[in-house]
């Protein structure tokens, strides 16, 4: 599980752990508008709201939550496939994601993504240049809040600065290994 506010390089971590370990990636399902460059079924599955409540009645979300307005949920079933073929999962997912996922799942490694500060988090959000100015101030004034919950919610036992992204990646990439392996 990987978390943290936007912009600290979660999708930057992610894409290159998967580059270097044969982990599985957890497609979420969002009524969120894709950004330029994403793809559908591979960055996230893009649906309308009444699919995505269709899905929650259904229950076919391990998880879901309501982030910046949008939905955004985890399909149960190619998670609980690729972990029964024995593969390493990872979910990119928010701190109310986090708690869900923890309840069912404690035994998962719980992934805190920090920036090496505000001004630096802010720097990127506007570098990716993604969002409109009053989706940009959402996500920042959110980042505080973010970081208080996750620390109150007791989930995430690792914290990863991304200073550098190299290191930031071998970073989880040890935390994948070590969790697998772990005597
Ligand atoms: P998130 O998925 O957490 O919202 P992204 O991975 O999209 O964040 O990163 C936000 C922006 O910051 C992107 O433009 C990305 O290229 C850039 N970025 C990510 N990690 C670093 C880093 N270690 N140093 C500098 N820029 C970074
Ligand atoms: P973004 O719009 O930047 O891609 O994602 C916004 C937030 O939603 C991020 O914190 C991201 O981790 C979170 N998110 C993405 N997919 C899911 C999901 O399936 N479930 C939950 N709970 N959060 C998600």
């Amino acid at each position: 599980m990987i978390s943290g506010p936007s912009g600290a390089g979660k999708s930057s971590i992610v894409r290159e752990v998967l580059a270097r370990t044969d982990a599985f990636f957890s497609v979420s399902v969002t009524t969120r508008p894709p950004r330029p460059g994403e793809v559908d079924g591979s960055d996230y599955r893009f649906v309308d709201r009444p699919t995505f409540e269709k899905m929650i009645a259904d229950g076919q979300l391990l998880e879901w939550a309501e982030v910046f307005g949008q939905y955004y949920g985890t399909p149960a079933e190619p998670v609980l496939q690729a972990l029964a073929a024995g593969r390493t999962v990872i979910l990119q997912i928010d701190v109310q994601g986090g708690r869900q996922v923890h309840r069912k799942m404690p035994q998962a490694a719980f992934v805190w993504v920090r920036p090496p500060g505000d001004a630096e988090l802010r720097r990127r959000l506007t570098g990716r240049g993604t969002e409109s100015p009053e989706a940009l101030r959402r996500r920042l004034q959110t980042a505080q809040q973010e970081n208080r919950a996750a620390k109150a919610s007791g989930v995430y036992t690792h914290i990863v600065i991304n200073d550098e992204l190299n290191r930031a990646v071998q970073q989880v990439v040890e935390i994948l290994t070590r969790e697998q392996n772990p005597i």
